[in-house]
């Protein structure tokens, strides 16, 4: 005799495997699936790529009626649907960007139990209307996707979200389950309560995405930087570039352009139209990088993400983790690329000192930077550190960031940095004066501007004592004195000013360990070029001419189909394909990621394809 639960493992592991094509479930979305499927509420806490949307589709798929999904996406869903219907799943979404025909038919097919999912946003169901709708209708269960956006605190907020503990009330019978991959513990109590899932079981996977290089480089010219980056060690892929500013996106896009890379940008400044021809070209076509301000990358599941690149320094961890988070969904190797300098310190610490708000809310900002710069200074493995910050302590050295790659030296900065304090409290006592990094350094290496002429610093007993050091070394200190708050940043100018911890320093009861600015720019990943494009960089050589060739049969396929080349098969299916080779649809429906549907669909010109090399 099979058991209740035995019976629904068999459905589930049957829709993983002729549905989504996939041999096995990961980490524990079984027990997700398992403990949905029988009615259980869940909260899920899962990183990017971690594989969140199995844990309600396959429920969605096992369960009678049908599955809500709670999404603030509108522009995603089309592109979510269309992944579904490629594997033969009956889905739909209600929005504003429909009309009234389109909506009237997804409506119909709610009520005749012809959908196994329908995405709404949250705003749809504030309205009478939809709620009405969804009453008529058999629901089998809620997922509520991007659950963090219900937290007041975090910077997706919709206050729509807040309105979701209703569901409960009115649907007590229909199990929910709340996905997230914003990684903190105040965030995700934050979501138990606010969502009423208390009694939820929850599920929290490790942050840890091993398959991303986290690299953390000194800021010189970062446009020249990046194009080495993209020509050295990520050509033809696709990638994310963040700038702080709407300015500094126009600019990087227009340079990577000028360098015969294809690049767009994307920020809140562009007219919606642009952004939304530009997300969705970034997510359709092969190869493109995105330049954008932080308004871009929510919800974008683009698996292919070989890389994402700051060029400014981003405000918390949290934000560094979500927006890398964003790189090599899809498990292969990927490249988290910071570049960070003084001026970045120098930019944050001002926006925060005369930044709205009161002094909780700057104190909080300040944290969140303080612990973004600790991040950027460790001599320690950044993973291991990323995770402590999660609360995941006690991970080993990962031997896949930039610190254990090439471990940096550390020195004793005390000396340094009590010339480099005492230059600014002799320009501040004595002179009653206050000047920026760039002139306090002049002043130790004894440099004759016009400016230290002009106010007469070469009388200063600091003048000309710093010459043991280079000038990038010394902006070094600066940074890093700036980092740990033993020197702050004032009013518009960004000037120079002592902290209390200053004079800890000054007076010899504090030593400071430095990390040691390198010569020149670290040469890429040490000791193992690239030199191509990460997605090929490991295939057979022999296997190299067939993946190019199903991609671009793939990209054609896609064009003709209108949707995304990823909701065609994966890189990483095409890369099996490539390798195994396969001569029959038997063995290539034994592929991880062709289900029975692409398989009927696609089968015969994947193995044309095949034939032809
Ligand atoms: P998340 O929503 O957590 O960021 P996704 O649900 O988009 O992640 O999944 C990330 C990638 O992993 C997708 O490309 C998905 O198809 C793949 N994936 C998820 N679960 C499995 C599995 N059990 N086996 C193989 N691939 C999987
Ligand atoms: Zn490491």
């Amino acid at each position: 005799m099979v058991s209740p639960t035995d019976q629904r493992t068999d459905d589930a592991l049957r829709v993983l495997r002729r549905v989504f094509g996939y041999d096995a479930f990961r980490g524990f979305q079984h027990e997700v699936v398992e403990h949905v499927v029988a009615g259980g509420d869940a909260l899920v806490l899962m990183p990017t790529g971690g594989g969140k949307s199995l844990c309600y589709q396959i429920p969605a798929l096992v369960r009678d009626g049908v599955a809500v999904v709670v999404s603030p996406l509108i522009a995603l869903m089309q592109d979510q649907v269309d992944a579904l219907t490629a594997v033969g799943v009956r889905a739909g979404f209600l929005n504003s960007t429909q009309d009234l025909a389109e909506r009237r038919r997804v409506e119909a097919a709610f009520l005749a139990g012809e959908l196994d999912l329908l995405y709404l946003a949250p705003e749809a169901l504030a309205t009478r209307a939809t709620l009405a709708l969804l009453e008529r209708g058999r629901i089998g269960l809620f997922a509520i996707d991007e659950a963090h956006c219900v937290s007041q605190w975090g910077h997706d907020f919709r206050p729509d979200y807040l309105n979701l503990s209703m569901l409960h009330e009115r649907w007590p019978g229909v199990p929910r389950i709340a996905l997230t991959a914003t990684a903190t513990q105040a965030t995700r109590a934050e979501i138990a309560t606010r969502l009423k899932l208390t009694d939820a079981r929850h599920f929290v996977a490790s942050f840890d995405r091993p398959n991303i290089q986290y690299r953390i480089v000194p800021k010189r010219e970062p446009r020249k930087q990046l194009l080495a980056l993209l020509r050295d060690e990520h050509p033809g892929d696709a990638g994310i570039v963040y700038c702080l500013s709407r300015a500094s996106v126009e600019k990087t896009a227009e340079f990577l352009v000028a360098n015969g890379i294809a690049a767009l940008p994307y920020h809140a400044g562009l007219d919606a139209a642009t952004r939304a021809a530009n997300q969705q070209r970034f997510l359709r076509e092969d190869g493109l990088v995105m330049v954008a301000t932080i308004a871009f990358g929510m919800g974008i599941d683009k698996p292919d993400v070989r890389f994402v690149a700051h060029l400014d320094l981003p405000k918390s961890v949290e934000g560094y983790y979500q927006e890398t988070g964003r790189a090599g969904r899809d498990g292969l190797p990927s490249t988290a690329w910071l570049a960070y300098g003084l001026q970045d310190v120098v930019q944050q610490r001002k926006m925060i000192e005369t930044s709205e708000g009161d002094l909780a809310h700057r104190r909080n900002l300040a944290a969140h930077l303080d612990a973004m710069l600790a991040l950027c200074e460790t001599v320690r493995c950044r993973r291991a550190q990323l995770l402590e910050y999660f609360g995941e302590g006690g991970t080993p050295n990962c031997g896949n960031c930039d610190t254990c790659l090439e471990p940096p030296e550390s020195w004793d900065g005390t000396v340094a940095a009590q010339k480099l304090l005492s230059t600014v409290y002799r320009l501040d006592r004595e002179r009653n004066q206050r000047f920026g990094a760039g002139h306090c350094v002049d002043i130790l290496l004894g440099k004759r501007t016009d400016k230290i002429d002009q106010h007469g610093h070469d009388s200063l007993s600091t003048f000309g004592i710093g010459t043991d050091l280079r000038e990038a070394e010394w902006r070094g200190v600066v940074r890093q004195l700036l980092a740990e708050g033993l020197l702050a940043v004032e009013g518009d100018y960004g000037t120079l000013a002592l902290t209390e911890a200053s004079a800890e320093v000054l007076g010899r009861r504090r030593t400071v360990t430095m990390r040691r600015e390198p010569e020149r720019p670290a040469s890429g990943r040490s000791g193992k070029p690239r030199g191509a494009a990460t997605v090929v960089a490991d295939l057979a050589p022999a296997a190299v001419p067939v993946f190019e060739r199903l991609r671009a049969w793939r990209a054609a396929t896609a064009k003709e189909q209108g949707v995304p080349a990823y909701v065609i098969f994966h890189d990483a299916t095409l890369r099996q394909i490539a390798t195994e080779a396969p001569t029959s649809l038997a063995e290539l429906s034994r592929i991880s990621g062709v289900g029975d549907n692409k398989l009927a669909k696609y089968g015969e010109g994947i193995l044309g394809v095949l034939a032809e090399s």
